[in-house]
């Protein structure tokens, strides 16, 4: 520890000469020492950077260098303390790449990120490290470490591992060819899959063809028409257009033929072929998962997940399977005899799936985000939002307008617990400008963890794209952006209530199928009376939200629900399948998608078309052996919210359970030790088919 110290001061020195003035490096003389972004400028990004690196790498040396033998202290929690510097001029900058960027930051980006993938592979190959971290781990049972440090020990142990470190020489290199060959194919996967879709369109010039869609979407059309130099509407398969058609368009036709185009992608030979890619990409995962010793990759990747097993993950999607089923057979049948019923002489086909449903879905409920959007306004929404954590958890926000920012639209707030005790600061940043991506997210700027006895709290911020306010109207948004926001409050929930020792392990650090049921859970109020009596009132005549709007909310929510779990279980088992092989496959890649699908299938079958060579989530995304954790999460969040509404969806106890069980607890011990702490059970899928209105008897 005390070399570790020492060297950082000298390093500081250096630094202080070289790179004066640069804020990124010097200590922060702001309020809770939030990043001074009035003070940062772009080109203090890259020597900070480089610096950063620099600091690290001395960091990790000192540990290595180490004469003393190997302890949890000198090696693990070092480890774990190490990069400081780097975390801290890593936060802004990537934060900022995603909510306020422009040319320079990306140009910096590109600069920086070979840097980094070299500077991470410097350290995850660091022979001399491992044999440390190693030797500390082999000791484990006469080390007497806390449930948490026992976590951290192992996460640092595995991040070596599962990379290859404990391979001979020659399975290292193997590994090595391995993983280049991965990274290729993933790459030329996402890619082809991508061209693909841009280069498919359709020059329509007969506007009658578009009968049925909405205003704004042919306008688009034209506008892509016009921008091609072509007159007419230029139909493509992006989502902006495929949507649309697929729900609106009533010509039959128009919609099959963008089905099938969409449908028989990257799978007709051609440049953009993927069916090879697909092959080559299970058979090297496999390939990979074998020299780390697992009998396939499934079974690789789930170790370190809440799940654990390939079994686990099978029987829960079989249970939904079991479950859904004949509610998904019985929605079938009933958007059938509407098509029927509105002059359809066919069998209705996935074609057709969207377009009936919608307007059945229209007919039934009668809904739409106009009706909801009066009684959503901003202002009121935050009160209710933040109010909400209020009840739950006793914490306040109080804006805080000398903490600097990177944007004026952005607000800061002081969150204090009960006792009235600094807990985080919470940053928002709700409308979409140029230069902030699309979607919605929570990060930090600081994560939490302890030095000695004192607790360095955490900074975090929620971004969201949220209808923006005009000369005559506030802000508001619709039922929708409401659910995102209670979504992402939950994950900045997760990072700002978090009381752990070490940073790795702190906050939303915990396992992937595990992450989302903190987020998840808040979506739940957002449909309960008692919950949108306090804040939803009409922004003009102040009339609270009609009970009959909300139910109507409540039931449009499981229209069609079955079919759509149905779906989402078919990807599930289609990623299983690809990632629990066991051997080579060589053979036909559709007839394995088939084959695997076959029991979700309720529409009729068509051949010829398969999901498989542009499934980016799973070929060329994070998902691999994962897309199960979509349902993992919503079994887990509605079992969990089924104890409130047991006990009151604004119960204390309750709440004081989840948080000191759950949100409290990041990743310090394994996700199902702490849910069963909260919930006295393992989750079960039953509260989600009450949710979700599914007849509970389906299931037995
Ligand atoms: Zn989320």
């Amino acid at each position: 520890m005390k070399t570790k110290i020492v060297l950082l001061m000298t390093a500081i020195s250096v630094t202080g000469m070289i790179l004066a003035g640069n804020p990124l490096l010097e200590t922060y003389k702001t309020p809770h020492q939030t990043i001074p972004f009035d003070k940062i400028k772009i080109e203090h990004y890259m020597p900070a950077f480089e610096e950063a690196m620099k600091q690290h790498d001395a960091e990790i040396k000192a540990i290595v260098e180490n004469p003393k033998p190997a302890t949890f202290e000198n090696t693990i929690v070092a480890l774990d303390r190490s990069g400081s510097l780097l975390t801290k001029v890593s936060s802004p900058f990537y934060n900022l790449l995603s909510s306020e960027t422009n040319d320079e930051m990306q140009a910096i980006a590109q600069k920086v990120s070979p840097l980094f993938t070299e500077h991470s592979n410097a350290i995850r190959l660091n022979e001399k490290l491992f044999a440390r971290v190693k030797a500390v781990y082999d000791m484990k049972g006469q080390l007497k470490l806390t449930a948490e440090q026992q976590m951290l020990l192992k996460k640092t142990y595995d991040g070596f591992a599962d990379n290859g470190a404990n391979l001979s020489e020659k399975d290292k290199a193997i590994y090595r060819e391995l993983s280049k060959e991965m990274s290729m194919l993933t790459l030329n996967f996402g890619q082809n899959a991508l061209k693909e879709t841009n280069k498919w369109n359709m020059l329509i010039t007969d506007k009658n063809l578009l009968d049925g869609l909405p205003a704004d979407v042919i306008d688009m059309l034209a506008m892509n028409a016009k921008k091609a130099g072509k007159t007419g509407w230029l139909l493509d398969l992006k989502a902006t257009t495929y949507g649309p058609v697929m729900k609106y368009a009533n010509n039959r036709d128009l919609r099959r033929e963008l089905y099938m185009a969409n449908t028989t992608k990257c799978m007709l030979g051609g440049e953009y072929d993927n069916l090879e890619n697909i092959r080559k990409i299970a058979n090297t995962r496999m390939k990979i998962a074998n020299l780390l010793g697992h009998k396939s990759y499934a079974d690789y990747v789930l170790v370190d997940r809440m799940a654990e097993k390939k079994e686990n993950v099978n029987d829960l999607l079989n249970k939904l399977l079991v479950a859904y089923k004949p509610t998904a057979e019985k929605e079938y049948a009933e958007v059938q005899a509407y098509a029927e019923k509105n002059g359809a002489y066919f069998k209705v086909q996935s074609w057709d799936w969207s377009y009936y449903s919608e307007k059945l879905k229209e007919e039934k409920f009668a809904i739409n985000d106009e009706m909801m959007k009066p009684y959503f306004e901003l202002e009121n929404v935050k009160k209710g939002v933040f109010g909400l954590a209020t009840k739950l958890y006793g914490i306040k926000f109080i804006k805080n307008n000398t903490i600097p920012v990177y944007h004026p639209e952005v607000d800061v707030y002081d969150v204090i617990d009960e006792k009235g005790k600094f807990l985080s600061v919470l940053y928002t940043d709700f409308h979409p400008r140029d230069g902030k991506r699309a979607g919605a997210w929570m990060n930090d700027f600081k994560s939490q963890y302890m030095v000695g006895k004192t607790d360095s709290r955490p900074q975090i911020t929620i971004v969201m794209n949220f209808t923006r306010p005009t000369e005559t109207k506030p802000a508001l948004l619709t039922y929708d952006e409401l659910t995102t926001f209670l979504h992402e409050f939950g994950h900045a929930l997760h990072g700002m209530l978090t009381k752990c020792t070490y940073e790795s392990l702190s906050g939303t650090n915990v396992y992937r199928d595990f992450v989302e049921l903190p987020s998840q859970i808040m979506e739940n109020w957002a449909s309960e009376k008692e919950f949108l009596d306090g804040f939803a009132v009409h922004y003009q005549t102040g009339e609270k939200i009609p009970a009959s709007l909300i139910k109507k909310i409540k039931d449009a929510e499981n229209f069609n629900t079955a079919n759509f779990c149905l779906r989402q279980l078919s990807f599930g088992f289609l990623d299983m399948a690809w990632h629990s092989i066991e051997a080579p496959y060589e053979g036909d890649v559709i007839a394995m998608e088939k084959t695997s699908m076959a029991s979700t299938q309720i529409l009729p079958v068509i051949n010829d078309v398969a999901m498989s060579p542009t499934f980016s989530h799973i070929f060329s995304g994070g998902y691999a052996a994962g897309y199960y954790s979509y349902k993992w999460a919503e079994v887990l969040d509605a079992d969990a919210y089924s104890v409130f509404v047991k006990n009151g969806i604004f119960d204390k106890k309750t709440a004081a359970s989840f948080r000191q069980n759950i949100l409290m607890k990041g990743g310090t011990e394994h996700p199902m030790t702490l849910y069963k702490r909260f919930r006295g059970q393992e989750p079960t899928i039953d509260a989600l088919l009450i949710r979700n209105g599914i007849e509970v008897t389906a299931s037995k």
